[in-house]
């Protein structure tokens, strides 16, 4: 799950993490009376939406004007930016051609920067550590620095058994050449940066840039939080802080009814219990030449409810041609699958090829059910044999 730039420097401002003063607002009233109670004479005004490079994109409606982070030097030009961004479509380098629509806002205190750094927080899964990466290419594309000068990237792991330690946090600060009070300052920064993201249960914190301000200290300009979506449970005041308006509808319906759904280019959609059994399924429809349009998991206890709920977020992609159902039954029954099966491909007049494969308990009930449905549902005795069959079945409904 991902959050706001303001809701992350709130979280992390609790864990004693620098960042400058700044109110979120909602409408331009509330801009301006953010910019009223903050002490100048420098403002930014930030639109909030969940993708990075704002600064350099630009709104469709005026594609040659300002961007979507704007320095201001009165409420009055507070007023024009937060006109200018509210309800318009900022396009940047992460939002794709389509861009999003700015909701929200950030007013904050503008700082004088004496250096912009990268900074982020990720779990490397190579060395299954909690990994720093820093860098004094800061408020650039990291990806192009990692591309053309990886020698500028900065990389500390942390050994779970110790946690964070000063000299890990000095290490990082000396590879960015800090001294005196700027190096102090950057190691109290990633020590406690380091606490929010394990307290968090965060996946990604990146701070781009990191900046060292004109009286030497370590701030954080701009925060980026992904959460793993697993530990959202005990982690209410993250939850709380989901934006759903932010989300793919499709994610986003699947979340509800506790489906794992990722929407891919191909044509042929996907239901499937089990993550394995999932990838084992995109791998070989990809074997008899077809493109999976998703990657959907039902999970254990798939209900009518939840077949039905997958089936319609997967009808709702229009690239589908055709789904392939790859069900096992083991502490679901068959029948109960293929009861489901039923009701949800009725309830939502299929009308597309599908093609089903069960296996497990109570398969043979399980097959009559779909046979005396009078639906035209293609069965499938094993994976090879669905796979073939549903590869077959979208092709012929392409060529129509
Ligand atoms: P994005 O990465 O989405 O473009 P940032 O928050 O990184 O957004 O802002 C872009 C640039 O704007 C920063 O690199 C920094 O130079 C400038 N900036 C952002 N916030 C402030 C601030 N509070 N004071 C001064 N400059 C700022
Ligand atoms: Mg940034």
């Amino acid at each position: 799950m991902n959050i706001h730039e303001y809701q992350a420097k709130t979280l992390l401002e609790k864990y004693g993490v620098a960042v400058p003063r700044g109110i979120a607002a909602m409408s331009v009233e509330e801009a301006v009376k953010a910019a009223e109670s903050l002490p100048g004479p420098l403002y930014v005004v930030k639109s909030q939406i969940h993708a990075g490079g704002r600064g350099a994109g630009h709104f469709t409606d005026k594609p040659s004007g300002k961007g979507g982070v704007r320095l201001c030097k009165s409420a009055e030009e507070v007023r024009d930016a937060a006109q200018a961004m509210l309800g318009n479509i900022l396009v940047t380098k992460q939002t794709g051609a389509g861009g999003k629509e700015v909701q929200r806002l950030y007013v904050t205190d503008g700082v004088d920067i004496q250096k912009e750094y990268y900074c982020s927080v990720v779990m490397d899964r190579a060395t299954s550590r909690v990994t720093f990466m820093v860098s004094t290419e800061g408020g650039m594309d990291i990806e192009d620095v990692a591309e053309k000068t990886p020698e500028k990237i900065i990389r500390v792991g942390i050994d779970p058994a110790t946690g964070m330690m000063p000299f890990h946090a000095r290490k990082l600060a000396f590879g960015l050449a800090l001294s005196g009070d700027a190096l102090k300052s950057a190691t109290r920064f990633f020590m406690a940066l380091y606490k929010a993201f394990v307290d968090l249960d965060a996946a990604i914190v990146e701070i781009n840039p990191m900046i060292v301000t004109d009286k030497n200290d370590v701030m954080a300009l701009d925060a980026k939080m992904t959460f793993d979506d697993n530990a959202l449970f005990r982690q209410k005041d993250v939850a709380a802080m989901r934006d759903e308006s932010e989300e793919d509808e499709k994610e986003r319906q699947a979340h509800e009814y506790d489906l794992s759904y990722v929407a891919l280019d191909g044509n042929i959609g996907c239901m499937v219990n089990g993550a394995g059994l999932a990838m084992a399924t995109m791998d070989i429809i990809k074997l008899y030449g077809g493109e999976p349009a998703n990657f959907l998991d039902v999970g254990g206890g798939a209900t009518t409810e939840k077949v039905t709920a997958a089936f319609k977020i997967i009808l709702s992609d229009k690239n589908v041609k055709g789904i392939l159902v790859n069900i096992f039954g083991g502490i679901m029954r068959c029948d109960v699958i293929a009861d489901g099966i039923v009701a949800a491909a009725r309830d939502v007049s299929l009308d597309v090829p599908l093609v089903v494969r069960l296996e497990g308990t109570n398969v043979d009930q399980g097959k009559e059910i779909l046979a005396k449905s009078g639906l035209p549902i293609i069965a499938a005795d094993d994976l090879a044999d669905a796979a073939r069959k549903i590869v077959d079945a979208t092709g012929k409904a392409q060529a129509a």
